[in-house]
């Protein structure tokens, strides 16, 4: 992959449209000019026109010019793609899922875009989407696409209606420029105040890592003002710092008391705190981005949304686990075999610890993983498995666990939630 970022990144350097874009400024300039002289005097047009021909076609020769190393860098990255994806081809669409849902699938696109704040791309694509709807195709499990159920009609259908989504994402990031840009916490403290309950109940700790960050920035001299109702705020340095803790960290008392005590603990080392053992409160280069995480990741959960896209999510889990599939599909036409259980991934695909939403559970009889139609039940015994086992083993009467002695009936198993 580092080839081609070191391809794109020599491509934007070299080959950008800058002096392409000024040359055809300059050629609009010269019509424009052109145009108004005759209109003030329609009996210099042939005179004007003559004299506009050649500096025109100037600009517009070097306009081409620059277009040159363009054409070139795109073929460059052209053969670097095509020598990194070679003999590589995607996997057969047998078990296409995705045909039969294109109003989903635009749905997930316009979402990902309005919360990237790509606000301007979103609202034309969500435009063009509505002039060509998308038509669905049958796949495999969705044979008959344009039934569609009424919950996926509102979704699709409440996206693209959704003015307010973007105004809420535009808040959002306006907060976000102004904790990681402009060093400024006002704007995501009052976000946090006004929705402190909500937050607390949450068990968020974000109210209080803010407005941590506003004493640390006081105490060490870089601070804001954290509202303009204390005009004794405008000033920084430790003994702001310590007058700003006492107006605010009230409310907090009950719950980070040691944190609160720490942080005054601090303010016996204000001449040195760099060599106190509170050193790391105060100068940790990642608050300012920890905060900024916090904050959104709040955010979406209060719009009841995950923090990050799951377009994105979803596209680079598919990116890490296409080798492995490519890897089956060919095995598996060696063996001759299928793959048959549809809801269930034949082979253990590597993700990342983040990527792991849900626990699942393996019947240790069967050796399936359970699903919502087949659910792990336990018995009075405490012991474990799947709900077709639990009525193959039992045939709806007394049976016996087959872990440990116990027996039981299978109305005692109750159904376990992961
Ligand atoms: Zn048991």
């Amino acid at each position: 992959m580092d080839d081609l970022r070191e391809q794109v990144e020599l491509f934007e350097s070299s080959a950008n449209l800058a002096t392409s874009i000024s040359q055809v400024q300059k050629a609009i300039d010269l019509l424009t000019a052109a145009r108004a002289k005759i209109a003030a005097d329609a009996k210099t047009a042939p005179l004007t026109l003559a004299k506009l021909q050649d500096p025109f076609k100037k600009t517009l020769d070097a306009a081409q010019k620059d277009l040159k190393p363009i054409y070139a860098g795109l073929n460059k990255y052209g053969k670097a793609l095509d020598r990194k994806f070679k003999d590589k081809p995607l996997p057969s669409a047998e078990n296409d899922a995705l045909s039969s849902h294109p109003s989903l699938i635009n749905r997930a696109i316009a979402m990902h875009l309005l919360r990237e704040g790509q606000f301007g791309v979103a609202s034309t694509f969500v435009e063009e989407a509505n002039r060509h709807p998308p038509h669905p195709e049958p796949t495999l499990n969705t044979p008959n696409p344009y039934l569609r159920e009424s919950w996926e009609k509102d979704l699709a259908e409440g996206t693209f209606n959704s003015e307010k989504l973007q105004q809420q994402f535009a808040q959002m990031y306006h907060i976000l420029h102004q904790l990681r840009i402009e060093r400024n916490l006002k704007p995501a403290i009052q976000w946090a105040r006004e929705r402190s309950d909500i937050l607390e109940a949450r068990g968020s700790n974000l109210e209080f890592e803010l407005c941590r960050l506003q004493f640390v920035c006081l105490f060490v001299g870089h601070g804001q003002p954290d509202d303009i109702m204390n005009e004794e705020e405008n000033a920084s340095g430790p003994l702001h710092a310590w007058k700003y803790a006492r107006r605010i960290f009230g409310d907090f008392q009950n719950r980070y008391a040691r944190d609160i005590q720490q942080l005054m603990g601090a303010m016996a080392y204000w001449e040195n705190v760099e060599d106190s053992p509170y050193q790391r409160y105060f100068y940790n280069d990642s608050a300012w981005e920890e905060v900024a995480q916090s904050f959104n990741r709040e955010f979406c959960s209060l719009l009841g949304l995950s923090a990050d896209s799951p377009l994105f999510i979803a596209a680079t889990a598919g990116a890490i686990a296409l080798p492995y599939l490519l890897k089956l599909q060919t095995i598996m036409k060696e063996k001759r075999t299928e793959w048959t259980t549809q809801h269930e991934l034949p082979v253990e695909i590597p993700l990342p610890s983040q990527y792991h939403f849900h626990s699942i559970f393996v019947c240790p009889v069967s050796k399936e993983q359970t699903t919502d139609t087949n659910p792990p039940m336990m018995m009075p015994c405490g012991h474990v498995i799947a709900q077709e086992s639990l009525d193959k083993l039992s045939k709806g009467a007394r049976f016996k666990c087959p872990y440990c002695p116990t027996e039981s009936h299978p109305r005692d198993a109750r159904k376990v939630v992961l």
